[in-house]
């Protein structure tokens, strides 16, 4: 089993962790963030601004960055708990 860490979203350690666990997920937000030229502050699931950073309640190794759309879609349609990551420095 794997140890995961808590990171923060759209860093290079945080692909790093993502693509070995959510790899659809992570090319996914990788060919988002480049159509974007690069820029790391919008949503991981559709691109759009302005997107904060969240964790799962039950799993805090488990952070992205969500559009407030795509935040209600993931409670509503998948009924996850996502609470908004005390901000950090990114590094
Ligand atoms: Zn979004």
């Amino acid at each position: 089993m794997p140890v995961y860490t808590h990171l923060t979203p759209h860093t290079s350690a945080w692909f790093e962790q993502v693509l070995e666990r959510f790899p659809k997920r992570a090319v996914s937000t990788l060919m988002i963030i480049s159509m974007l030229n690069g820029d790391i502050s919008a949503c991981s699931i559709c691109g759009d601004k302005p997107a904060s950073n969240y964790q799962l309640q039950s799993d805090d190794t488990n952070t992205w960055k969500f559009c407030s759309d795509c935040l209600g879609i993931r409670k509503t349609v998948y009924s996850e708990a996502w609470i908004r990551m005390i901000e950090s420095v990114q590094t």
